[in-house]
């Protein structure tokens, strides 16, 4: 392939996920032409398809997000769950409650399905004739110059950008081929995750209870549905991914809240949990952004909504800076910004992970005692609760 011709455009984005597909909206929406690389892009969606297992929940702060990539009002003809309310516990009578009302808001977020999410990003990538898809396709080499990057891909294309984003997630293939390194922690518990059809009719409450082996979370799907998510030992969820979906209802009925109610349960998927985060967020002209920067204890399902917040922060730097929007000094710039801000959301889930996950009899009335206050705690609850929504 010696004598082909070099392709150019501004930006290189690796993998079209959520975080990936936000970005190329919002970057051809500045005027800058962006190639998508994509090893396998989602099917499409149809009303009649049983609900994905993978959901998210999505905060006002990525609503808004989404809203601005154009790609909120195709999502709007899919499949959403508005919540109003969100409880956690662990002992009875030592809840602290959230309300939407409570912040002047019709709602806290949404419970989405992530294809959904992605496919409405898709979507809204077609209006724009700058944005060209490489699909079935990967990343099979880079260098780069102090001007640009070119990558290599496996359908033959050399494609040199002023920027290289890699969005490809967690074990992000475009973050090793820029030799960033990662430092991991695996958690001593993994996560179920169980589709419900419930006997309620949709219903606008998140809960979560903490129990010594791990918390046990519902949330609300469209229609008479739900998910929920179960984190134990490994051994001990492995052995609950192996029962038949009635074998693992009557488990469900034994440890989970009787509010549930009454359930049938229709799909299920295990994960470890992993939490991740790339020594540096740039290296050189390859930058990173959510899954492929970090990856977070997913207790208050804040995972995408750190990576929206990547991508409002590079489109806006790139934005800010007018026709300097490819000097190299502008990594360093959406470094700074955000890894502290990711890094003080893993610690607090750390923390939260640590503090409820053991039996020590002081520590326990103590965490309860502070889920009692912290119920009570008006501003301070207040000001938890909107940066936990990315207002703030
Ligand atoms: C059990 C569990 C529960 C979770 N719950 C929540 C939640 O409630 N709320 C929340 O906000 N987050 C949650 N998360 C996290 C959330 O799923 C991730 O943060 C989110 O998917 C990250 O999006 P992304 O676009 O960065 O990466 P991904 O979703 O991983 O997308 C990466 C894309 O890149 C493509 N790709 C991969 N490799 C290559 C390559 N070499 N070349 C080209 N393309 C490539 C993939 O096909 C994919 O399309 C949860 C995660 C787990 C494990």
């Amino acid at each position: 392939m010696g004598n082909q011709v070099m392709e150019q455009c501004d930006i290189a984005i690796v993998g079209a996920g959520m975080v990936g597909a936000a970005t190329a909206c919002l970057l051809a929406a500045q005027g800058l032409s962006v190639r998508v690389i994509e090893t396998q892009l989602p099917a499409p969606y149809a009303p009649e398809q049983p609900l994905d297992l993978r959901v998210s929940a999505i905060s006002q702060a990525s609503v808004a997000l989404l809203e601005l990539a154009g790609a909120w009002q195709h999502l709007r003809q899919m499949r959403i769950c508005p919540y109003r309310r969100l409880e956690t516990w662990e002992l009875d009578g030592f809840a602290t409650r959230f309300n939407a009302a409570d912040l002047g808001l019709p709602q806290l977020g949404y419970i989405i399905e992530n294809r959904l999410v992605q496919l409405a990003l898709l979507k809204r990538m077609e209006d724009f004739p700058t944005i060209q898809t490489h699909t079935p396709a990967a990343v099979t080499s880079l260098r780069q110059s102090a001007d640009e990057a070119v990558l290599m891909l496996d359908d033959g294309t050399e494609l040199a950008a002023r920027w290289v984003l890699a969005c490809d997630g967690a074990e992000s293939h475009t973050r090793k081929l820029a030799g960033i390194g990662v430092s991991r922690f695996e958690y001593r518990q993994h996560c179920m995750l169980i589709n419900i059809d419930t006997d309620f009719a949709q219903q606008d409450i998140t809960w979560q209870q903490f129990t010594p082996s791990g918390p046990r979370a519902f949330l609300p799907l469209p229609g008479q549905h739900g998910s929920l998510v179960w984190y134990d030992s490994p051994t001990r969820i492995q052995a609950l991914a192996a029962m038949s979906n009635e074998g693992l209802a009557a488990e469900v009925r034994r440890h989970f809240p009787s509010r549930l109610g009454s359930f049938t349960v229709t799909g299920k998927g295990s994960f470890p949990l992993v939490r991740r985060h790339a020594n540096d967020y740039h290296a050189g002209r390859i930058v990173l952004l959510g899954d492929a920067a970090h990856t977070i204890n997913p207790l208050a399902g804040q995972g995408v909504n750190l990576g929206f917040k990547d991508v409002a922060c590079w489109a806006e730097l790139l934005q800010g800076a007018g026709d300097d929007w490819h000097q190299l000094a502008l990594a360093e710039r959406y470094q700074r910004r955000r890894r502290p801000d990711n890094l003080l959301m893993q610690s607090g889930m750390d923390l939260f992970y640590g503090v409820f996950s053991n039996e020590i009899g002081p520590l326990k009335l103590a965490r309860n005692l502070a889920l009692n206050l912290a119920d009570k705690a008006g501003p301070l609850k207040e000001m938890a609760l909107r940066y936990a929504l990315g207002l703030l």
